[in-house]
């Protein structure tokens, strides 16, 4: 059932006249729509996660913060650096480092962590968007020369612009569902696209961490391989004592144990991360990311997988595996469809 509203600033499903459907409000989705929006086209994102950002993320444990997902920022391209300047002079932004104890091939580049969490920034850059969170998409299929964007709960959207920019596996998913043909060479490209599974463990500590000054160090990846303290990079919030740490496991470790019982889990990593404790631990909260980053990215910044009605894919896969690739993605995929807006926006009229 399609609930009706034609308006192009409406914010309920239905035939919105014109308006891009972009699923996914991180950093991709979130680059995109603002993209779009500055050019005056009206977009709608949808997201079935609480808050906007994706993989950066930022959550509460008795009373402190920490960045569970993406842990800093960092600029290869002259466009996204440009980028982070403005989100430092805005104080969004803080250099953090450039490069942390124990890496064995330290990038020299400066990496920036977020004011008060990495999930800061994409809430920031959502602020103005129209984004419907807590919203499930299920399928997508074709309906004449529109898309036909089902959530979970609720009513359809139908558009006749869509960008997909969650990890490639879940967009294939929504793709098969709706039995939407795609071109065979291109289905061999994005089979090909791996990612890595991640467990987070954060640790709730009573007082300092022995974790090495400026509060971050890289291990072999058995089973750690990041430890950072969120106090001493200006997370944690000042009014609480002691720290938050942030443990990821390795890419094999996390593969493995993937569907261990979490509490065998949780006093793996625990036990790897001893010597850096330092003080009691109040809290443990494990998060176990499916796809956490690109193993095997695609060289393309976006791909169009249905030229009429117009399909794209973004995200962080298009072109690396990081928050710079996700948002030159986001940017790149309103590019196209900008380029062709002729061709979508005749359609809706
Ligand atoms: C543990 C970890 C550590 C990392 N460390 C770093 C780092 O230090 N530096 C760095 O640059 N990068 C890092 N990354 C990678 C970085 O976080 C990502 O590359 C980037 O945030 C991806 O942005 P995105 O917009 O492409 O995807 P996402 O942020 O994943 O956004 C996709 C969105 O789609 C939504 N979605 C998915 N399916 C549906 C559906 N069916 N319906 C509705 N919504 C849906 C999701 O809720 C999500 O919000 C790390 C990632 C992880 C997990």
């Amino acid at each position: 059932m399609i609930a009706s509203g034609n308006h192009p600033d409406s914010d309920r499903p239905g035939e919105v006249l014109g308006t891009v459907l972009i699923l996914g409000a991180g950093m991709a989705g979130l680059q995109c729509a603002a993209r779009l929006t500055d050019s005056g086209v009206p977009v709608v994102l949808l997201d079935k996660g609480s808050r906007a950002g994706g993989r950066m993320a930022t959550r509460p444990v008795e009373g402190a913060l920490a960045d569970y997902g993406a842990q800093y920022v960092e600029a290869l391209s002259h466009e996204f650096r440009l980028q982070l300047k403005q989100w430092q002079s805005a104080g969004m932004a803080r250099l953090w480092g450039f490069g942390f104890e124990g890496e064995s091939t330290p990038s020299g580049l400066a990496r920036y962590a977020i004011e008060g969490g990495m999930n800061r920034l994409p809430a920031h850059l959502g602020q103005s968007l129209n984004i419907r969170l807590r919203t499930e998409v299920e399928r997508i299929a074709l309906d004449g020369d529109h898309w036909l964007v089902s959530q979970t709960d609720g009513p359809s959207w139908r558009v006749p612009a869509l960008v997909l920019t969650c990890p490639v596996p879940q967009a294939l998913t929504l793709i098969d569902r709706g039995g939407i043909p795609l071109d065979r060479t291109l289905a061999r490209k994005l089979d090909t696209v791996l990612y890595d599974p991640c467990f987070t463990l954060l640790l709730r500590l009573a007082g300092e961490s022995r974790v090495p000054c400026p509060g971050a160090l890289a291990l072999d990846g058995q089973p750690l391989y990041w430890i950072a303290d969120n106090r001493q990079k200006g997370v944690a919030g000042s009014s609480s004592e002691g720290t938050v740490l942030t443990l990821h496991a390795g890419p094999e470790f996390s593969t493995s144990h993937f569907d261990d019982d979490r509490d065998r889990v949780i006093r793996l990593m625990e036990h790897a991360a001893e010597p850096y404790l330092g003080a009691p631990i109040l809290a443990r909260h494990l998060h176990r990311w499916r796809y956490s980053r690109a193993r095997t990215p695609l060289v393309e910044r976006f791909l169009t997988l249905h030229e009429s009605p117009l399909l794209l894919l973004a995200g962080d896969a298009c072109g690396g595996r990081d928050v710079e690739s996700a948002a030159l993605s986001g940017i790149a995929a309103a590019t196209a469809l900008l380029e062709r807006r002729p061709q979508w926006v005749s359609l809706a009229c």
